[in-house]
């Protein structure tokens, strides 16, 4: 019952970023994506996500906005 040629185990997923068919077995290193390309694609989607939503607002440049131009302290 296990044991049926006609069946093989592997089994189609749609890649989650273009949607084409693909294998989801060990033929395919870049599962559940089609391809490497896609598999790539969904880490940088996630790495975008993860900078759209920035946890503190980032200083550096802006202190370059503000010159500071103390000459003299007017008494
Ligand atoms: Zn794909």
């Amino acid at each position: 019952m296990a044991n049926d040629p006609a069946a093989p185990a592997a089994r189609i997923v749609r890649c989650p970023i273009c949607g084409k068919s693909t294998r989801y077995d060990q033929t395919n290193p870049d599962r559940p994506f089609c391809s490497s390309r896609c598999k790539t694609m969904d880490i940088a989607q996630w790495a975008d996500e993860n900078y759209r939503v920035p946890a503190k607002p980032d200083y550096g440049e802006e202190e370059e906005d503000f010159p500071r131009v103390k000459d003299d302290e007017d008494d």
